[in-house]
C-alpha cells in the first residue's frame, strides 16, 4: 500500500463504468466506534461475500461510521473494472492497493471537506482489512470469467453464449427492441491447418477474434461457437445495420495482414445474419443463423448471407 496522494480533480475514463447508486448515508450509532472495534466489525462483515461488488459496498457502509465519505471508487484497469458507490466530491485520497506483491487496484475515496492526518491514517489502518477479502473476490471473479471464456481466442464460449443467447432473446422481447445475430466461420480453414500446421491454425484463430473484437462495440458479444466458427450477438440492433456490422467484419478480415515464414496468408469469413422474429425462440433464431451461413459458402464463400 503506498502513500495516499491527495487530488482535487474528479476524472472519469472511459473504462465500464458502474454506478450502483448507493446512498451515501451513515448509520446512527448510539455510541460511536473506536477504530479497534471497527476494524473488528469490518473483518468479520467482510468475510461474508466473494462478490468483489459486495466486499466494496459494505467496506464504503461500514467505514463511514467512524469517517464521513461521499464516494469510494475502485479501478481495476487491467480487468476493465470500475465500480463506483455514491455521489461526486471535491477532495480525494487514492491508494494503490497490493497484498504479498500482487497489485489489486485503485480505490479513491472522495468527500467534500478536506481529509485530516489522523483521519487519513485510520484509512489506512481499515484498508488494511480489506486487502485479503479484495484478493479472495478478485481471484473468485477471475475463475468465474475463465469458465465462460473460451482459452485459445479469449472470446467468450459455448457455456456463455448459450446464457448469453437466452438473456438477450429474453431482453428483446420485453423491451422490443430488435435483436441479431451473426454466425460466422472461417473459409476452407482446414487447407491452413494441412499446410502450415496447427500452431499456425491456432494463430490464425486468435487473430480473427482480436479482428472481430476491435470491430464491434462494448456491448455487442462474440463467442466462439464451435472449431472455426464464431457467433455475434447484435442487441438493439435491426436486421439492416446487423447487415452492415456484418460486411464491416468480412472487410477486417479480408484485410488482416497474416503471414507465414514472411508469405502472406489470405484469410476470409463466410457469415449468416438473421433477426429476431416476434415470438422466435433462441434455438430457431440460431438455426436461421445457421441455414443462412450454409448459404453463403454455397454461394461462393467471402460473402454474408441474409436469413429469410
Ligand atoms: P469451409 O470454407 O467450408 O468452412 O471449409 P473449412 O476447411 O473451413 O471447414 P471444415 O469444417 O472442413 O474444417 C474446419 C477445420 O477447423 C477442421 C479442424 O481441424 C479445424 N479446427 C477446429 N478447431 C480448431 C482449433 O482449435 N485449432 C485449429 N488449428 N484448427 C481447428
Ligand atoms: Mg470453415
Ligand atoms: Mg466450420
Amino acid at each position: 500500500m503506498l502513500p495516499p496522494s491527495h487530488s482535487n480533480t474528479i476524472d472519469f475514463d472511459a473504462a465500464k463504468l458502474q454506478r450502483l447508486g448507493f446512498p451515501a448515508r451513515r448509520k446512527a450509532t448510539l455510541h460511536p466506534l473506536s477504530l479497534a472495534q471497527l476494524r473488528q466489525q469490518l473483518n468479520l462483515q467482510l468475510q461474508t461475500s466473494l462478490e468483489l461488488e459486495r466486499i466494496l459496498e459494505v467496506f464504503f457502509q461500514e467505514v463511514q461510521q467512524l469517517i464521513p465519505l461521499n464516494a469510494l471508487v475502485y479501478q481495476m484497469p487491467a480487468h476493465d473494472l470500475r465500480l463506483e458507490f455514491g455521489e461526486r466530491a471535491t477532495h480525494s485520497a487514492s491508494y494503490h492497493l497490493s497484498h504479498d506483491g500482487d497489485y489489486l487496484g485503485e480505490l479513491t475515496f472522495r468527500r467534500n471537506q478536506r481529509f485530516s492526518d489522523e483521519e487519513l491514517g485510520q484509512l489506512e489502518s481499515l484498508l488494511a482489512c480489506l486487502l485479503f477479502p479484495l484478493r479472495n473476490a478478485l481471484l473468485y471473479r477471475a475463475a468465474v470469467q475463465s469458465a465462460l471464456r473460451d482459452p485459445l481466442t479469449g472470446t467468450g464460449n459455448r457455456i456463455a453464449m448459450d446464457q448469453a443467447l437466452q438473456r438477450e432473446v429474453d431482453l428483446a422481447r420485453r423491451s422490443l427492441q430488435p435483436l441479431s445475430l451473426l454466425m460466422l466461420d472461417l473459409d476452407h480453414f482446414k487447407r491452413i491447418n494441412d499446410t502450415h500446421g496447427h500452431g499456425v491454425g491456432d494463430e490464425v484463430l486468435r487473430s480473427v477474434a482480436g479482428a472481430l473484437r476491435r470491430q464491434l462495440r462494448n456491448v455487442d458479444m462474440v463467442f466462439r461457437f464451435g472449431g472455426e466458427e464464431f457467433l455475434v450477438l447484435l442487441s438493439n440492433t435491426s436486421r439492416e445495420a446487423a447487415a452492415l456490422v456484418g460486411e464491416r467484419l468480412r472487410h477486417a478480415v479480408e484485410n488482416l495482414q497474416c503471414a507465414v515464414e514472411g508469405k502472406p496468408l489470405q484469410l476470409s469469413i463466410s457469415l449468416g445474419c438473421a433477426t429476431l422474429q416476434p415470438g422466435e425462440s433462441a434455438r430457431s433464431l440460431l438455426r436461421r443463423a445457421d441455414d443462412a451461413l450454409y448459404v453463403a459458402k454455397r454461394e461462393g464463400r467471402n460473402r454474408l448471407s441474409m436469413a429469410s
